[in-house]
């Protein structure tokens, strides 16, 4: 491992893979590693959520794989409008969109030729089990339901809107049990994955974690 970590920071070619479900923790902890670490921050969920937006904007009807298999192949993924792609209508109908797979091979090559000569930290469902299965780090993150739904009701309201919780708990789970029961790519944790159970713990606790995983990469 030792040498696998110096050949691959020197290289540029450092993966690290975070998967796991909404609200899991995933986008802020990527975000806090990459910025300590000095590695690029990708975060897939945009990617799809920007060909749901690209989609919804044409007019494209979300049963028609086809059509939007070809809005995914002329998307430009250097142009994602992050305030657009964070709406409830993205929200409740990226994962029909996620679902098909000829937007997931066009998705992933994106993904991939994003992560080309980068040290990365990477986030998503699919990054460990299938973007880089031969990732150097693999995380799964969870929490329960009850525990996501208060986070995602928790930054709602920092941005001023008000959602009761069970409508919240009831979108997650749903959008839950389509991403983890697609036939293309579903979301699940490698073996080889270290899962982290993140309820009750707080962002830095689970940076700290990873961090210390991280670390041990380097002792020889
Ligand atoms: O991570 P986020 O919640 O923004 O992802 C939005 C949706 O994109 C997920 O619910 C899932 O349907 C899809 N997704 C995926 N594979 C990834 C990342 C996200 O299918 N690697």
């Amino acid at each position: 491992m030792p040498l696998n970590y110096f050949a691959a920071i020197i290289s540029g070619s450092m993966k690290i893979a975070i998967d796991g479900p909404a609200g899991s923790g995933k986008s802020t902890i990527a975000r806090i590693l990459a910025q300590k670490l000095g590695f690029r921050h990708i975060d897939t969920g945009a990617y799809y959520r920007w060909v749901t937006c690209r989609a919804l904007d044409s007019g494209v009807p979300l049963t028609e794989a086809e059509a939007i298999i070809q809005t995914a192949e002329h998307t430009d993924f250097s142009r994602i409008d992050e305030a657009r792609i964070r709406t409830q209508e993205v929200s409740a109908s990226v994962s029909a969109v996620s679902a098909i797979p000829g937007v997931r091979r066009c998705v992933v090559a994106q993904q991939r030729q994003a992560a080309a000569q980068n040290n990365i930290v990477m986030e998503g469902r699919d990054i460990g089990s299938v973007v880089f299965p031969d990732a150097e780090l693999k995380i799964f993150l969870t929490a329960s339901v009850e525990e996501r739904a208060r986070r995602r009701q928790a930054e709602l309201a920092a941005r001023g809107e008000t959602v009761e919780l069970a409508k919240i708990q009831a979108k997650i789970a749903e959008r839950d049990r389509q991403d983890s029961t697609r036939q293309a790519s579903p979301l699940r944790k490698t073996p080889d994955a270290v899962e982290i159970d993140t309820s009750g713990l707080t962002i830095e606790q689970v940076v700290d974690k990873i961090m210390a995983i991280y670390n041990e990469m380097k002792v020889v």
